[in-house]
């Protein structure tokens, strides 16, 4: 277990495309490095919900989640499902930490994964666990929230969001 250094916006490895796990035993201590790594994140930014086994480097299709007090340990996930309905929020990451992104979300998703023993789960999420899940998935690809910036007035840093009220709508970020 370790605390890893998150990857910053810049870092080629950013923009990999994971690859899939083989052997879902070999990727506990990444698991455990990724919750090591969301709390410490979490204690010293006031926020946090998700990380990708990317932004600390380890190319793998392993996503963890900490959302509504659960934890989501998701391996090779894949959508099952994104709703045409789609909805605008603006969008943070750990790896950007100062910046919002106003992005565009579907509102709900379906995905299918296999947890921590290797058993193939799913999962429907709608609203911010949906948007989360999404930006995520977008990892996992080497796709980030930047790409989906909606147009120029897209970005915000986090120290000017209270002096912008467009900024700091209600669904603001909590990555
Ligand atoms: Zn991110």
């Amino acid at each position: 277990m370790a605390i890893r250094r998150i990857l910053l916006l810049g870092d080629p490895a950013l923009r990999q495309v994971s690859t899939p796990v083989s052997d879902v035993a070999a990727a506990a201590s990444v698991i455990d490095d990724l919750r090591d790594t969301l709390h410490e994140f979490q204690r010293t930014h006031g926020f946090g919900r998700g990380i990708s086994a990317v932004q600390i480097g380890a190319l793998s299709r392993v996503i963890y989640i900490e959302f509504e007090g659960a934890p989501y340990v998701l391996i090779n996930p894949a959508f099952d499902h994104l709703s045409a309905e789609t909805f605008e929020l603006w969008d943070d990451c750990f790896s950007f930490p100062g910046l919002l992104v106003r992005v565009k979300r579907s509102c709900e998703v379906g995905l299918s994964f296999l947890d921590q023993t290797g058993n193939r789960q799913t999962l429907q999420a709608s609203g911010a666990f949906s948007e989360l899940l999404q930006h995520e998935m977008d990892h996992l690809d080497g796709i980030l929230a930047v790409d989906r910036a909606l147009d120029r007035n897209a970005f915000c840093l986090r120290e000017e969001r209270t002096r912008q009220p467009t900024c700091a709508s209600p669904e603001s970020p909590t990555r």
